[in-house]
């Protein structure tokens, strides 16, 4: 469900929007949050809420892997966009799972009219390692519906 009011988002958003994510600020087209769920060396698993304002999404990006790896979207609150090079994007609603291979060129971010959160999960693998690329472009974004 679309939700442009902020207040409004926020008491949808379960896993809490967080601190701005300005670690990965230059791979990303607009403002994102991001609380993280837990705790590497706690837990072999890094899960962390990122939220997305209105119009923010993260550069084309790939996640490396020589075995295992990928990456796992959990669709909390607002709606969204994932796309794979080459293929249509996927609108995302709260609720839905997005399995991202290793090795798959995509990108991932809120639609232009809405607030977005995903929890991603990192997927243990060997010789991870993100790789971004080029931003989406204003052209390619817009004319997403
Ligand atoms: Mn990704």
């Amino acid at each position: 469900m679309k939700i442009q009011n902020k207040t409004e988002f926020e008491q949808q958003n379960l896993f809490g929007t967080g601190t701005p994510n300005t670690a990965y600020a230059r791979y990303f087209t607009g403002d994102s949050f991001l609380n993280p769920l837990t705790k590497l060396g706690e837990c072999p698993v890094f899960l962390a809420n990122v939220t997305f304002e209105p119009g923010c999404r993260n550069n084309w990006h790939i996640h490396h892997a020589s075995e295992g790896g990928g990456q796992i979207l959990i669709c909390t609150a607002g709606s969204g966009w994932y796309q794979e090079e080459g293929k249509a994007a996927v609108s995302l609603e709260p609720g839905m799972v997005i399995t991202i291979p290793p090795e798959v060129k995509h990108w991932h971010g809120a639609k232009a009219d809405s607030w977005f959160s995903h929890i991603a999960v990192e997927v243990p693998g060997t010789n991870t390692g993100n790789q971004w690329c080029e931003p989406v472009t204003d052209g390619e974004y817009g004319r997403l519906q």
